[in-house]
This record gives C-alpha cells, structure tokens and sequence, in this order.
C-alpha cells in the first residue's frame, strides 16, 4: 500500500525507455502484448511440466520484471499481471489453479512482499473477468537445502539452487499450474512441481511472463 503510493507521488518515467508520464508508457506496453506460447527450455529439466510464455526474457519484458522485483515499482503489477494471464491462457485449460513460486527468503526480506504472489493473484482476476475459473494457492514453502539431500528432488540436486520446496497438503479443483515471473533453465520450477508431486498434486503446465533464451554454455 505504502509503495502503491511512493508510486503515485514520485515523478514517474518509463522503466524500460525513461519517457517521462507513468512508469511504463503505451509503446512499451505494446511490446508486453505477445501472444502465449510453449518456451521449454533446451534440456528440459527431468520433471517440468509444459512450460508457456508470452515474451523472451530482455528488452522490455525485462526492464520490467527487473523494476517489479528488485525495485519494488508496484504500478507494473498489473501489466505484469495481464502477461502472466495470458500465458496460463495459452494452456488452453479454463478452470485453473494458480501455484505461485515463492521469493527467495533474502529478497523477500528486502521487499517484505512476495512479487511472483502479487503477479498470480493479479493475473487470477484477470482469468476470472475473461470467464476463466481461476485462482491463487500459495502452497509452496522454500526450505534450506540440507546437507542430506535424499529428499531433495533431481532438479534441486543437479542444480545451483540452494533450497527446495515442500508444499502443504492440499486438494485442488482445477488445472494446477506452477507460475513465476521468468523461467531460465527451468530448474527452480522443475523442483516446484516436485514438491507438488510429492503431496500428490500434478501440475500440468508452468507459465511465466517471460524465457530466458539460452544461449551455449548456460545449460
Ligand atoms: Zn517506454
């Protein structure tokens, strides 16, 4: 709410262009209008479900993701938001159960908000006034990974990450679908969808706003 605010008050330019006006102008909107489509990542980390975007991960769609999360400019939630919906759109699902991927402890205690959480519950809105069943379950808690991994999953394991999820029980009506605002590897997601399987819920796709293209060598 405080943010929402300093938002309104300070002297806005456009994150990505610097136009003076709001903090993303209408040209720079337009570049956010893609259409969703399958972005799997090349591998495809063992266990991740279909993976759907509507943008590459630089220009615009990054200037913005970067804004939202490392700044806290609460104005591009929305926009934000609608991108996200138009992803989950895009796996032609139309009652759906939206599983936020939590932030990492240490930016979260930065920002005090969860911003992937922010972007479902705006994109779920979004879903329902389009006549779609949707909504939010923030089932997903992010654990230290320990030095015993035998109950981490591949993803966890094989990868940098240094923590794991576990979900809480939880039955869902609807398509569940795993969200974050960008996926690279796919590594952080693949271990979302895990901890869901480990509770017995099957996600049956991923959707982000943005994908990373990976370039050789990243993998
Ligand atoms: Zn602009």
């Amino acid at each position: 709410m405080l943010l929402e605010l300093i938002d309104l008050l300070v002297p806005q330019e456009c994150v990505h262009c610097a136009r003076p006006g709001r903090s993303l102008c209408s040209a720079c909107t337009q570049e956010l209008n893609g259409r969703g489509h399958r972005v799997d990542p090349n591998p495809v980390p063992p266990g991740l479900p279909p993976a759907f975007s509507i943008s590459e991960y630089s220009g615009v769609a990054r200037s913005v993701v970067l804004a939202h999360k490392e700044r806290g400019v609460r104005s591009l939630t929305r926009p934000l938001g609608w991108a996200l919906a138009r992803a989950v759109a895009a796996t032609g699902y139309g009652s759906v159960m939206l599983v936020p991927i939590p932030s990492s402890r240490q930016s979260r205690a930065i920002r005090g908000e969860d911003t992937v959480g922010l972007l479902a519950h705006c994109a779920a809105r979004d879903l329902t006034a389009a006549g779609m069943r949707a909504d939010v379950q923030p089932v997903l808690r992010q654990v230290r990974a320990r030095l015993d991994q035998s109950g981490l999953g591949q993803a966890a394991r094989t990868t940098n990450l240094a923590y794991a999820f576990v979900a809480r029980p939880w039955r869902p009506s609807g398509a569940v679908i795993l969200v974050d605002d960008v996926i690279t590897t796919g590594a952080t997601l693949a271990e979302g969808a895990r901890a869901l399987r480990a509770i017995g819920v099957r996600p049956v796709a991923v959707a982000t706003v943005a994908a990373t293209a990976l370039k050789k060598g990243e993998h």
